[in-house]
C-alpha cells in the first residue's frame, strides 16, 4: 500500500485530495494546524482505517515515523482575506514550510507535490497565461506575502530537484471552488452565495470589469491527481479556461440563487489582477487532461452545499482568532 501525506488536510482542496487518493486504495496521512481550516472537512473520515491525522504546524520540524511514497504540500493561507490577516504565517508556510517538506521528501526518499498558484504571474500582462511568462507581481503590496512567498516555493523546489534529486512536481492552481470553501473567507464565490443566501446585497469590488476563470474541485483533483504520476517536473496550469468578469459573475450567481437583491459596488483592493485565464495546452498534452465541469453545474452543486450548512454557520461574522498561531 502506498502511503502519502497530505499537508492543508483540513482545507478545502487538502480535504478533497485525502477523499481522492484513499479512494485510489492509498493510507493517507492528513496534516494541518487549522489555522484556516475546519476539522469537520475530515469528520467522514474519522473512522477509516486507511487514514490518520497529526495536528502540526508545518514550519515546525516534521517527524513523521512511516515510510512515505508521495507527499502533497497544500497547507497555505489560500484567500485575500486570509492572508492579509497573517501576512508573516502565509510567508512562512510557502518559504520554512516548503524547505521542512523538501527535507523529508528527501530523507524519504518521496516525490513531492506542490501547491502553486496562478498568483505567481500577479496582474499579468500576458494573456492567457502560459507557464513561460515570468510574472508581474508588486514584490511589497499587501498580496505580495502570498505571491513572492509562492514563487520562493517554486525556487526552493527547483533547487531541491536539480541539487539533490529529489522528485518533485508544481501545480500552478487558478481560481477553484466547490463544497467545503469556508463560507466567511472572503474569496468571491463564497461572498456571493452567502451574501445571495442572507438576503444581502452582492458586493463586487472596483467596477466588475477584472476577470477570472473558475475551475471545480472534482477537475482540480483530476489535474492534480495526473500531474502527481506524471514525470514532469516542471510547473503546469490546472485551471479552467473558461473567463468571466467579475460584474456578469456577480448577474449569473443572482439568476442561479434565484436572489431579488442587487449588485453593489465596493473598492477594488490594492493590486488585485485585472485578468486572469489559464492557458492549459501544456496539461493538455503532457496529462490528457481538461476540464469537464461547466460551470452552471459546478455552481449549482456548489450552492446546494452553502444552502446545507446551518443557520448558525450562515449568519456567524467570523472572527477567527489567529493568536494562538502567532509566536511571541
Ligand atoms: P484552505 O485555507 O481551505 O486550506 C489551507 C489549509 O492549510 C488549511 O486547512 C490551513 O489550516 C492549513 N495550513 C495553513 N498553514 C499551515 C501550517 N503552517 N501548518 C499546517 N497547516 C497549515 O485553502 P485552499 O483553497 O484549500 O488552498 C490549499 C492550497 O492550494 C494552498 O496552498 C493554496 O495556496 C493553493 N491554491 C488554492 C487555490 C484555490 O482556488 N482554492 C488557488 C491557487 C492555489
Ligand atoms: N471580489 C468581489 N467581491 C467580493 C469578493 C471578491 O468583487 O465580495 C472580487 C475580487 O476583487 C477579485 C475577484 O472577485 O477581483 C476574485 O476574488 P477572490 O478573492 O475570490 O480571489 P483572487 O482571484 O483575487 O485571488
Amino acid at each position: 500500500m502506498k502511503h502519502i501525506l497530505i499537508t492543508g488536510a483540513a482545507g478545502f482542496l487538502g480535504s478533497h485530495l485525502c477523499d481522492r487518493f484513499i479512494k485510489e486504495g492509498y493510507k493517507v496521512i492528513g496534516m494541518d494546524n487549522f489555522i484556516t481550516g475546519d476539522i469537520r472537512n475530515l469528520e467522514h473520515l474519522k473512522s477509516n482505517d486507511n487514514f490518520e491525522f497529526i495536528e502540526h504546524d508545518v514550519t515546525e520540524y516534521i517527524d513523521v515515523d512511516v515510510t512515505l511514497d508521495y507527499i502533497l504540500h497544500f497547507a497555505s493561507p489560500a484567500s485575500p482575506i486570509d492572508y492579509l490577516k497573517i501576512p508573516i504565517q502565509t510567508l512562512k508556510v510557502g518559504s520554512l514550510g516548503t524547505h521542512n517538506l523538501l527535507g523529508l521528501a528527501k530523507a524519504k526518499k518521496a516525490r513531492l507535490l506542490i501547491a502553486s498558484t496562478s498568483e505567481v504571474y500577479g496582474d499579468p500582462l500576458v494573456h492567457p497565461q502560459t507557464e513561460d511568462y515570468y510574472g508581474n507581481v508588486n514584490t511589497i503590496g499587501p498580496r505580495g506575502v502570498y505571491d513572492e512567498a509562492k514563487r520562493f516555493q517554486e525556487s526552493i523546489t527547483m533547487a531541491y530537484h536539480r541539487f539533490h534529486g529529489v522528485e518533485t512536481r508544481i501545480v500552478r492552481i487558478f481560481n477553484t471552488y466547490g463544497p467545503r470553501m469556508r463560507l466567511n473567507d472572503g474569496r468571491v464565490i463564497p461572498a456571493f452565495m452567502g451574501q445571495a443566501l442572507r438576503g444581502e446585497d452582492l458586493t463586487v469590488f472596483g467596477d466588475g470589469s477584472q476577470t477570472r476563470s473558475f475551475c471545480y474541485i472534482d477537475d482540480q483533483v483530476e489535474g492534480i491527481y495526473r500531474l502527481l504520476l506524471s514525470d514532469y517536473a516542471y510547473p503546469v496550469n490546472i485551471g479552467n479556461p473558461h473567463e468571466i468578469s467579475i460584474r456578469d459573475f456577480a448577474e449569473e450567481i443572482i439568476k442561479l440563487t434565484n436572489t431579488t437583491q442587487k449588485v453593489i459596488y465596493r473598492d477594488l483592493p490594492v493590486d488585485d489582477p485585472l485578468q486572469r485565464q489559464p492557458d492549459i495546452t501544456l496539461a493538455k498534452k503532457l496529462l490528457n487532461w481538461e476540464p469537464k465541469v461547466e460551470r452552471e453545474e459546478g455552481m449549482i452543486k456548489t450552492f446546494e452545499y452553502f444552502k446545507s450548512l446551518s443557520h448558525e454557520d450562515l449568519f456567524k461574522r467570523e472572527h477567527r482568532d489567529f493568536s494562538k498561531h502567532i509566536k511571541p
